[in-house]
């Protein structure tokens, strides 16, 4: 049995893009076919497409840059929650999961990661994200980190203060995960931002270790 669970999506050109941004650039430069001395291949993509963390200077002008981030919050246990049925997750579905007190991270698989399937793979607007107050209630939490499985953890074209109440408060958001295969339960998360000077995020690549049985 694999002790790992991959829940960074793959790097691709094509792959889905917030609107606006410019697409995934991954092609080869030099070729061993082509008679060069190597393979050697150019990436141009957005921080923020694919799986990556969004660092507090995203949407505060003196909030910390990745490379400033501690990268202690992004390696531990983790909470896996399923709301497979909601199309906004709320305060009161937070509430609702009478989560021990002392849960740092959590990860929230919705019916978003079933777009990381679609073909053609195009950017989908209707996803699931957090609310305002569910913001807020996490932001008064020892939660010092969320996950989402699609672009971002606040709804599209939705004026609210998601993204903003969280990285006040200190807390990391860790996007475009895919949890197709994640139980809702708890595993050791290691994620690994690039260290990108002075960058407001960093992609990264995302990986659940399931806790040993006692
Ligand atoms: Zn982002």
């Amino acid at each position: 049995m694999n002790e790992f669970i991959d829940i960074s999506v793959l790097v691709r050109q094509g792959m889905p893009i917030w609107p606006g941004e410019s697409g995934v650039i991954l092609d080869r430069v030099k070729s061993l076919d082509a008679g060069d001395s190597s393979n050697s291949s150019r990436l141009s993509m957005s921080i923020h497409s694919g799986t990556h963390v969004d660092a507090p200077f995203h949407f505060l002008p003196s909030g910390k840059k990745i490379d400033e981030m501690d990268l202690d919050i992004f390696i531990g246990p983790v909470r896996i929650i399923h709301m497979l049925f909601q199309d906004r997750i709320t305060s009161a579905d937070l509430i609702s999961l009478n989560l021990p007190p002392d849960t740092r991270r959590l990860l929230f698989r919705t019916k978003n990661s079933d777009f990381w399937k679609q073909s053609p793979n195009t950017f989908q607007p209707d996803f699931v994200g957090l609310t305002e107050d569910a913001a807020e209630w996490v932001a008064d939490s020892a939660i010092e980190l969320v996950g989402i499985d699609y672009l971002s953890i606040q709804p599209y074209n939705d004026a609210s203060q998601t993204h903003c109440i969280l990285l006040q408060a200190g807390v990391a958001i860790l996007e475009g995960l895919d949890l197709t295969h994640v139980e809702e339960k708890e595993y050791d998360l290691i994620c690994l931002p690039l260290r990108l000077l002075g960058a407001e995020g960093a992609p990264a690549r995302a990986v659940l270790r399931k806790c040993q049985v006692p």
